[in-house]
């Protein structure tokens, strides 16, 4: 999508801190780190937000739940947090689908 943030961000037309690249999904550190490790996962086909996704799109998900995995292994992590915000109530403010990936302190529950 061509006015699309993490779509130029995942082309290479926007800089960012990417830590993993792959055919369909780029890892890189949020810009506004909310712990010593804060990774966003993205898949590079534009899907504005988890109420987009269809069925067509498992496999991507599960692709995606899989980078996680794997950063949190390169940061040398193995406990962290996985987060995805749909919606503006919820917390998104980038319309194209994200997992955050959060560690390296302890994390509250419930979240704000
Ligand atoms: P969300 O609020 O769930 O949509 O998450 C969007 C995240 O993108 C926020 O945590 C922002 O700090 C992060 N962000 C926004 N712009 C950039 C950027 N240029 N590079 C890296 N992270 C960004």
């Amino acid at each position: 999508m061509s006015d699309c943030l993490f779509c130029k961000i995942a082309a290479g037309e926007i800089p960012a801190d990417k830590v993993m690249e792959e055919d369909d999904l780029v890892v890189f550190r949020d810009i506004n780190a909310q712990a010593p490790t804060h990774l966003l996962v993205i898949p590079r086909k534009h899907i504005a937000s988890m109420n987009d996704v269809t069925v067509a799109d498992a496999a991507l998900l599960g692709r995606l739940l899989d980078a996680c995995r794997r950063a949190a292994a390169h940061e040398k992590l193995t406990e962290y947090r996985i987060v995805n915000n749909c919606g503006e109530s919820a917390g998104q403010s980038v319309f194209h689908i994200h997992l955050h990936l959060l560690g390296g302190r302890s994390l509250g529950w419930p979240p704000g």
